[in-house]
């Protein structure tokens, strides 16, 4: 997609060779007309699939999945980062392992809000090592729900999670994928 491609270009901030800030328009900082842009995009990408419910992890997810839900018409439903042993049977739960901060946390997801009627299209704001993606599948599997296919504004292509869980059979379809970026020499995108 060009127009995120250019913006990452002109305002995304390489801090060292993992990790790429894009918080003054995707974030922290949100800009929603591109947002909408990002939305209709996924809309087009997944157009043929009979979507019922967008699914991301709070926080960064959720601007992106309510601007992508809005051209499905349909409900957005987030997964909560919850601290272990605080968790009842009211809920789906798995745990992630954080890419950003190196540690586990637990993720839950009301049973209210999930089942075995939906088709879910999951999204998210980054693809690295695939492991909050791996937390989501979990929890459509425990629910029932088949996962009608993965949306991701930035993919980090030299980290291994778009290809392992496009190698599990899903559907994934990446807005910008990243080869290489370096502080010096910027960002080498994916054509
Ligand atoms: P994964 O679970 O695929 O290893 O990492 C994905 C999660 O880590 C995303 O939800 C995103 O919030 C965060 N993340 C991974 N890489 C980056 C990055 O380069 N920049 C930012 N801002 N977040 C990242």
């Amino acid at each position: 997609m060009k127009e995120l491609k250019d913006r990452i270009r002109k305002d995304g901030k390489v801090l060292n060779a993992d990790i790429l800030k894009v918080d003054s328009f995707l974030n922290h900082q949100i800009d929603v007309e591109l947002l909408d842009h990002i939305g209709m995009e996924f809309k087009k990408r997944f157009e043929n699939e009979k979507i019922t419910k967008v699914l991301t992890i709070e926080a960064s997810g959720i601007a992106i999945a309510c601007m992508t839900a809005r051209h499905f018409n349909v409900p957005v439903v987030f997964a909560k980062k919850a601290r272990s042993g605080n968790i009842g049977s009211s809920v789906y739960t798995s745990v992630v392992h954080s890419f950003t901060y190196d540690r586990n946390y637990d993720i839950t997801l009301s049973r209210q809000y999930l089942s075995s009627d939906d088709k879910v299209l999951i999204v998210d704001d980054f693809m690295a090592n695939g492991q909050a993606m791996l937390g989501m599948i979990d929890i459509c599997r425990q629910a029932g729900a088949e996962v009608g296919g993965i949306g991701i504004v930035i993919e980090k292509g030299f980290q291994d999670g778009g290809d392992m869980i496009r190698r599990q059979g899903y559907h994934v379809e990446s807005l910008a994928i990243v080869d290489a970026m370096d502080p010096e020499t910027g960002i080498q995108f994916r054509e």
